[in-house]
């Protein structure tokens, strides 16, 4: 044990009971909210299905609270246990991602928060994995200026609310035939199918799986 330790013992992330290590789930407070199931996409939108690794209640609902609001960024770690759990399920299916495409925040929002919440949860665990991080989504919401725009994507401005960035697709190593999109949280699956469509557009052969976190749905 290390002096830290005993000086001031690590606790639960949620519930403030002993745990062995800091920034640790009690098994009481981890068993609560896993729910790690598997929903299929619609027949019509490009997402092929969504895995969601937890409920949004107790300990998920005040981490992603903190982690968005209260600027707490630490409290990423927290997500550890349930994409450990996501590893075992990619490995028993046999299944690995050519990319992994985070769901943005918009310019303003990155403003003011200082980071997407969605890359404090996953990248450091998709890096793990060594699958490829490709942030090849903008969301928007008005604040990007027109100018800075190519023609390509102004067309796309007008459509919907999220657009490819040409210059990163361009940096892409190969065209993936298999895509995972990532968020902290689903409900209604809006966002998902709508990066999906956004996705298949440029790559119309591909695969695209979701995974969120927690599920409010
Ligand atoms: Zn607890």
């Amino acid at each position: 044990m290390r002096i830290w330790d005993i000086l001031c013992p690590p606790t639960c992330v949620h519930c403030g009971n002993d745990v062995y290590t800091q920034g640790e789930w009690c098994t009481d407070c981890f068993q609560k909210v896993l729910h790690e199931r598997r929903i299929e996409g619609s027949r019509y939108s490009s997402l092929e299905c969504i895995y969601i690794l937890a409920d949004y209640i107790g300990g998920i609902k005040t981490m992603l609270h903190d982690i968005k609001f209260n600027g707490k960024k630490e409290r990423a770690l927290g997500a550890a246990p349930f994409l450990q759990r996501f590893t075992i399920t990619c490995s028993d299916i046999h299944y690995t991602p050519d990319i992994v495409v985070p769901i943005p925040i918009s310019e303003s929002k990155r403003q003011i928060r200082g980071y997407n919440q969605v890359d404090l949860l996953f990248k450091n665990w998709v890096i793990q994995q060594q699958w490829c991080w490709e942030d090849i989504l903008i969301k928007l919401d008005g604040s990007k200026p027109m100018w800075t725009l190519t023609k390509e994507e102004r067309k796309q401005n007008m459509k919907g609310h999220f657009l490819v960035s040409i210059s990163k697709v361009k940096s892409l190593v190969a065209v993936p035939g298999e895509i995972l999109i990532v968020d902290d949280i689903y409900t209604t699956g809006a966002t998902l199918v709508e990066a999906a469509d956004t996705l298949k557009n440029y790559f119309p052969r591909a695969n695209i799986k979701a995974l969120t976190l927690a599920s409010g749905a």
